[in-house]
């Protein structure tokens, strides 16, 4: 191999694929490449591992074979390299022999620098005889746990691998995997021969990523507002069974999103079209089964949801990990229901091997441990894989995220959890539940247990409140729930010291209504022109369109995002955006270069291009407000137009129940604001705060309950926000 000097990298890099920087252990992991090492690498992903063999190619005179798992993948990456400019092609099955003899042509005559194959290619005959004729300078091996048996993948044609490091034991080979326990890790080096290459491991932790877990109840309502706030699509939406991935996207489609469906029993040609509909941006959701995944290698998924409880672990963090490849914020929404327990059961139920079984029943018992978690998500998935984590707040999970209040919860506690002692600790949360608010059902009836004290005793909180505020009482340890098929409450040693000695408890207040999730602040959070972004978006689909290209092979979201906040206007300031490389500047440097100066003449707006690296990042810093102030200042703008709150609703993408917290914070915080025109009508008025008298201002729900539900709580928290301001 040519040595090259390491200088000479990075204007490689930005000519080639328009990058200015490395990525973390890129830098390390190439030279090694480029100093003929072997290497074996392990980063989530992301985090940027094709590159890690893609730039030593284009460094050496002769061809780097790849090994990929994936004939779908392949021809989105080929289709990538070669946008830059790069020589690279695939041999598959998907090609007719008349162009699989052409690509072996290219590739002997020395027109290519990167040849994908699948693994079951070298098993075919005569093709070690081609790889002996050709300048073969490295071996690169995409997806390399599955080689192992202990990996969650294994693929037997990975096993022809062995043969090929045999043949050509001085080609420097780069195994790269993003999901490999240490066990697997040593397996890679034991079949790939690496005993000696270098390890690079990166941390795990997907820091874009956001992730959230709801109670299941009204998934779908919240999943419309979900879906619904700006910057949420695509979203691929997993979903328990075939039939339920049709159900949802039917009702997400006469919701007005464009949606499809994906599950193996869909015929192969109706899976492919999908697919590539998801890849082109003509389709916002897939509503899919696990069977949705492997060949899904799109950069800019911004959401992905979990309607049902998945089997384990890493299973869930290999489907979240799909969003936000592209490094930019996204989230991670899963609905939890403990019921769901028991589908999974079933399955595991059915497996021959007892051993297997019981695997299979530890790793669903973590699952359920990460829905019921109270603290931070992030932390507990990373130490599930073997990271030392413990940052106390991690800004990316709806734990770390929420800043809600507690309450004094004495009360509602020694209810509770008498209510559990009374019933005798047989019991599960929905029953226990039903006593206290007291329910006429037949289970209460056939158990006498209309006539305990604690029957009824709940009235100031509803059913939903009530089952989070039992939960909070578990992860506090007051309460236990039981292991296996009935998860019944009993109280812990702390619970009976409790009742004992009424010590006061502190609670978070149970949710009044539906949130939408916050997405962390992020460094990528480059303020940018959603108009123009979504113009540059069209475009892109159509040229994507026109080449049958993924949409992200012309330009990935970072790069649009840019183009929509510095406005370039000239070739040279073009240049400096992300992903521009010297052939995409040639290509399509002009057509987008003709909306973004269209659109600046329209809204006279200026070029404003960061002049060098360090400036670019002080001003995205400064430029990047926290999301959480910036939302709040979003509302106090368009009120002080005096905008009326369905505009504002329709404006700022949120629920109006959003917009009327926003007030009261705002307000609370002591923020001047212009809201008179938004007081209630004052017959209505006079009645809501005759009300808010009578009960006292710190809860709704006891006015909520005074109008029987009359008055929806959102018109009762704007209420407030008037009565609090002016003593009367
Ligand atoms: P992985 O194979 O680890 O999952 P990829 O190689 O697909 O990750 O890279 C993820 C994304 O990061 C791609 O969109 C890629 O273009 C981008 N990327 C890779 N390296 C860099 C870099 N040095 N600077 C900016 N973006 C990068
Ligand atoms: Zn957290």
């Amino acid at each position: 191999m040519t040595p090259i000097a390491l200088t000479d990298l990075a204007p490689l890099l930005q000519k080639h694929f328009g990058y200015r920087t490395f990525r973390p252990l890129q830098e390390q992991i190439i030279q090694t490449m480029l100093g003929g090492k072997d290497c074996l690498v392990v980063m989530p992903t992301g985090s940027g591992k094709s590159l890690c063999f893609q730039l030593p190619a284009l460094c050496t005179d002769g061809v780097t074979l790849v090994i990929s798992p994936l004939i779908a993948l392949m021809k989105d990456q080929v289709d990538g390299l070669r946008e830059n400019g790069i020589p690279a092609a695939f041999l598959n099955s998907s090609q007719t022999a008349t162009e699989q003899a052409a690509v072996r042509k290219s590739v002997e005559r020395g027109d290519v620098r990167l040849l994908y194959i699948a693994p079951e290619r070298l098993a075919t005959h005569g093709f070690e005889d081609f790889l002996e004729s050709i300048r073969l300078r490295m071996i690169a091996i995409d997806e390399a746990h599955c080689i192992s048996e202990w990996g969650h993948e294994f693929r037997p044609d990975y096993r022809n691998l062995r043969g090929l490091r045999c043949s050509f034991p001085r080609v420097p080979c780069i195994a790269l995997t993003a999901t490999a326990t240490p066990r697997v890790r040593e397996d890679i080096r034991e079949q790939l021969s690496l005993k000696d290459a270098p390890l690079f491991l990166s941390s795990f932790n997907r820091a874009n990523l956001t992730y959230h877990v709801y109670p299941k109840s009204r998934s779908f309502e919240r999943l419309l507002l979900l879906l619904r706030k700006a910057g949420r699509l695509p979203a691929i939406v997993y979903c328990f069974s075939r039939k339920d991935t049709e159900a949802l996207a039917a009702d997400l489609a006469a919701e007005g999103f464009s949606c499809l469906p994906y599950h193996a029993g869909l015929d192969s040609g109706v899976r492919r079209s999908t697919q590539e509909k998801f890849m082109r941006d003509e389709l916002q959701i897939v509503t899919a089964t696990i069977a949705f995944g492997m060949g899904i290698d799109k950069p800019d998924v911004r959401t992905v949801v979990h309607m049902d409880l998945p089997k384990n672990i890493e299973g869930y963090y290999q489907e979240t990990g799909r969003a936000g490849r592209d490094g930019l914020p996204s989230d991670c929404i899963f609905f939890y229901s403990y019921g769901d327990k028991f589908k999974q059961e079933f399955f595991i139920g059915q497996m021959q091997d007892p051993a297997q079984q019981r695997v299979a029943r530890e790793k669903l018992e973590h699952m359920l441990q990460y829905g019921e978690l109270a603290e931070c998500r992030r932390g507990f998935l990373l130490r599930y894989f073997g990271e030392d984590y413990d940052i106390p707040d991690c800004k990316g999970c709806d734990r770390c995220l929420s800043e809600r209040e507690t309450f004094d919860a004495t009360e509602i506690a020694q209810k509770i959890l008498s209510g559990v002692l009374r019933t005798g600790e047989r019991f599960g949360a929905a029953h226990v539940c039903d006593v206290l608010r007291g329910k006429n059902t037949e289970r209460i009836r056939s158990n006498g247990q209309q006539g305990l004290p604690v029957f009824g005793s709940v009235t100031e909180f509803d059913d939903r409140q009530l089952r989070e505020l039992i939960s909070s009482l578990v992860s506090q340890t007051f309460l236990r729930k039981a292991d296996g098929q009935y998860p019944t409450l009993s109280l812990t040693d702390r619970g009976r010291l409790f009742l004992a000695e009424k010590t006061p408890v502190q609670l978070p207040v149970p949710e009044v209504q539906v949130e939408v999730a916050e997405r962390a602040a992020s460094s990528d959070d480059l303020l940018f022109d959603p108009k123009l972004f979504e113009d540059l978006r069209r475009l892109r689909r159509s040229l994507a369109n026109a080449q049958g290209v993924a949409a992200f092979v012309i330009f990935g979201d970072r790069s649009l995002r840019e183009m929509a906040a510095y406005f370039p206007q000239r070739p040279e300031s073009f240049r400096q955006i992300t992903g521009v490389s010297d052939r995409k500047l040639e290509e399509y440097g002009s057509g987008f270069l003709d909306i973004i100066r269209s659109f600046s003449a329209n809204h006279g707006m200026q070029e404003r291009m960061p002049k060098s690296a360090p400036e670019r990042r002080r001003r995205d810093r400064i430029r990047t407000v926290r999301r959480k102030d910036s939302t709040y200042e979003e509302t106090r703008v368009l009120l002080a137009r005096k905008l009326p709150l369905s505009e504002i609703v329709r404006i700022r993408g949120v629920q109006e129940g959003t917009i009327i917290q926003h007030i009261e914070a705002l307000a609370l915080a002591g923020t001047a604001l212009e809201i008179d025109y938004l007081k209630p009508p004052a017959p209505m008025f006079l009645e809501i705060s005759a009300a808010f008298d009578q009960h006292g201002m710190e809860a709704l729900s006891p006015v909520f309950n005074h109008f029987e539900g009359k008055y929806p709580y959102d018109v009762l928290r704007l209420a407030r926000i008037f009565l609090r301001q002016k003593p009367h």
